[in-house]
């Protein structure tokens, strides 16, 4: 054993690594963000290629590497058009069969696979569609096959065309690397995680998982490898949450009184219908956490239209019923507006105190509000993120209610905890169903509610895919739901970036209609984020109390606008919006009893990805599968906020792929907590250094969710 005391050797910087001089150590850096021998060694390969034998097509499905295989191909076909177009085939052993596509080259291949023989194939086999396939092999008559072998199994490496002029190519990062394992010993890879879990869960040590991930002998250590390193990133996110959630439900928080006057003054004389089963199974959960006598830190997650409003309000009479004052955040002045008009109308009956407070509350009515939340006098302060600001103080804060969370980051999130003694209690709302990995991920430190049942009576919202050519149709059928005494939204995507082409285009629109739909039979509006707040919110009045049919509008009616009236959602340029923000967008529609309709315009050309979007929003109105598909095409990293709030910037773990690991790792990391929550024990000393060590490099901000 080395001293435990040693320096770690993985933050030397790369330049000491034998190989690498004061040139190479600039490209490292500036090409690949590599730092440190710690850096390089978490430099994994993109790929992995196993030329030293053939495989079976039984084993290939699970060889995660580009792999050969020799059989023969059936079933040449031609599928598809235009940009769809591919070639098809069916390539067999002895073992089974596998799809082979290819989207390029296609006449090249169909006068080679004219030939009636076995063939060599080379490829990665992936699943697509539940059916595996192998995308754009290369393929060979076996009988003129020359193994290209001796590179055996081999790892390869991404670098820049720079660097690859330098002699830093895939092979001259494999050599960088190996210098690496010469250059330390075995010992210095500390080992982080305790040798009963190693044992437990079947996984390599470190050191072996970092040398065989680089230089696997065969398909078995590279999985082996991959599998232990995964488990260790997603087990230390896990660990680390988990962690600051038991520590916090150990700690002191707000104890809530028995449900009194407010309450049930409210809950049975003005609430304006019966509860869902799902809206009063989150109400218990809320009322537990807070007489628990720690704080509470729930996610109700509920897709748009839930419902999760009610829940907001009746949990902040429960507060006030317990003395406390409460607050309710909403993203932007329009949500927030609106929930105070509906919540103060409801709470004048039952004489509750509530107050508006945004950036456009100025002067003496601001000091005046000031001064009365600090007094006490207020009992419910509903606003923008402008509630953060330090001059915002209670004389008894209890409880916080976030609507719409990933509008905010955490650090600001973090501020509220700070605005009462003991941290008030905290309701995270999310109108975007996180799927649920994600979410084991992201907010693994939070109790989670879900309000999985809609109001009774809606009917799904019928969503269509048009495009220019129907616009006639689009209009006619506006006309008629007018007729109907519906109300329209028409949505134009606004993105900074062409911020005059999109005002343009927003104003054409407005003109347009406004010719289509003309006066006095047609009121229209327009709403978008260049208006003064004061005229945003007038117009909004106007749509609420129906005396304007049609809204044109930018995305700021995104969130939360609650006009049951509404039945047709019409998004412009839909293929602009990425599918939370479609989903977002069409639940502004759907919410009285009406049928309701969104209407997708496009441009006649569509990515491959814009059409997946187009079509999940036609065929679904399951927020949680459309997060998935979400998930799916933009990865976690652009969801819900993430890059703001910190990242994940995982490596090597997936969280789509790798749920089965992500689950063993949470429940191995509970289990380790329940036994020794301050990590004290001998055996855990390694993960405590490497925590540590960690928590220097950067700042832990998973504990402010
Ligand atoms: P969201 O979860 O999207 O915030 P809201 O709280 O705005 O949803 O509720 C959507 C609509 O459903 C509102 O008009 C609200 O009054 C209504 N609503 C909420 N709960 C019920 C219920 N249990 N029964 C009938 N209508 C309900
Ligand atoms: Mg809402």
């Amino acid at each position: 054993m080395g001293n435990i005391f040693n320096t770690n050797s993985f933050i030397t910087p790369i330049e000491f690594l034998k190989g690498v001089g004061p040139d190479r150590a600039v490209l490292l850096r500036k090409e690949l963000e590599i730092f440190t021998f710690g850096d390089l060694i978490k430099y994994f390969p993109y790929r992995y290629i196993d030329r030293s034998k053939f495989y079976s097509i039984r084993d290939a499905v699970d060889a995660n590497a580009f792999i050969q295989m020799k059989g023969n191909i059936s079933k040449v076909q031609i599928v598809g058009l235009g940009r769809a177009k591919r070639l098809t085939a069916l390539f067999t052993d002895e073992t089974g069969s596998v799809e082979l596509v290819w989207f390029n080259g296609i006449k090249w291949v169909e006068e080679l696979l004219v030939h009636k023989e076995p063939f060599v194939v080379f490829g990665k086999v992936s699943i697509f569609n539940q059916k595996a396939n192998i995308t754009h092999p290369e393929i060979e008559v076996l009988s003129s096959f020359q193994n290209k072998a001796n590179s055996g199994f081999r790892a390869l490496y991404n670098t820049s065309d720079k660097m690859k002029t330098r002699g830093l190519d895939s092979k001259g990062m494999a050599k960088l690397i190996h210098a690496l394992f010469i250059q330390l010993t075995e010992e210095q890879f500390y080992e982080n995680l305790p040798q009963n879990l190693l044992e437990n869960y079947r996984l390599w040590s470190r050191y072996l998982a970092l040398k065989k991930i680089h230089f696997p002998d065969n398909i078995e250590d590279q999985q082996n490898a991959i599998r232990r390193l995964k488990f260790e990133e997603l087990f230390l996110i896990q660990l680390g949450m988990i962690k600051n959630k038991l520590i916090r439900k150990k700690e002191n928080g707000i104890l809530f009184g028995p449900l009194a006057e407010k309450f049930n003054g409210f809950y049975n004389n003005f609430l304006p219908f019966n509860l869902t089963n799902a809206q009063k199974r989150v109400l218990k959960e809320i009322r537990k956490d807070t007489l628990s006598g720690s704080q509470m830190n729930r996610l109700l997650q509920g897709d748009v239209g839930s419902g999760k409003t009610i829940v907001a309000l009746l949990s902040i009479l429960m507060a006030i019923d317990s003395g406390f004052q409460a607050l309710l955040m909403a993203p932007t002045e329009i949500l927030a507006k609106q929930h105070f008009d509906d919540i103060s109308k409801m709470m004048s009956f039952i004489g509750v105190k509530v107050a508006f407070l945004t950036g456009s509350v100025k002067g003496k009515a601001r000091t005046e509000i000031l001064h009365q939340l600090k007094e006490g006098e207020i009992n419910l302060i509903i606003g923008t993120h402008a509630l953060i600001e330090d001059t915002v103080q209670f004389l008894k804060l209890g409880l916080v209610v976030i609507d719409e969370q990933h509008r905010f980051g955490v650090a600001q999130r973090a501020k509220l905890w700070l605005k009462n003694e003991l941290p008030p209690h905290v309701l995270v709302m999310t109108a975007t169903p996180i799927p649920r990995t994600l979410a084991m991920t992201l907010y693994g430190d939070l109790d989670v509610s879900i309000l999985d049942e809609l109001p009774p009576g809606r009917k799904p919202i019928t969503t269509i895919h048009k495009t220019e050519a129907h616009r006639l149709h689009v209009l006619g059928f506006m006309k008629e739901q007018i007729r109907l005494g519906r109300q329209i939204y028409i949505v134009y995507p606004l993105i900074v970036e062409s911020e005059k082409m999109d005002m343009k285009n927003l104003m054409d629109g407005f003109e347009q209609i406004s010719n289509t739909f003309p006066l006095p039979e047609y009121k229209i509006c327009i709403v978008h984020g260049k208006m003064k707040p004061s005229e945003k919110e007038a117009e909004m009045d106007r749509f609420v109390r129906n005396e304007t049919q049609i809204m044109v509008a930018t995305t700021v009616i995104e969130v939360g606008v609650n006009v049951p009236n509404a039945s047709v959602m019409i998004i412009e340029n839909s293929e602009r919006f990425g599918l939370s923000q479609l989903h977002q967008l069409r639940g502004r529609v759907g919410r009285g009893a009406e049928q309701s309709f969104c209407i997708l315009m496009t441009g006649n050309k569509l990515t491959q990805e814009g059409k997946k979007r187009v079509k999940t929003m036609v065929e679904t109105n399951d927020g949680f599968k459309i997060s998935e598909v979400d998930l799916e095409i933009r990865g976690p990293g652009e969801l819900q906020g993430t890059r703001q709030s910190g990242g994940l910037n995982l490596k090597i773990a997936n969280l789509i792929t790798d749920v089965k690991i992500l689950e063993e790792a949470r429940k191995a990391a509970f289990l380790l907590l329940e036994e020794d929550l301050l990590l004290e024990k001998p055996i855990n000393f390694g993960l405590k250094r490497y925590l540590n060590a960690e928590t220097n490099e950067k700042n832990n901000w998973g504990k402010i969710s």
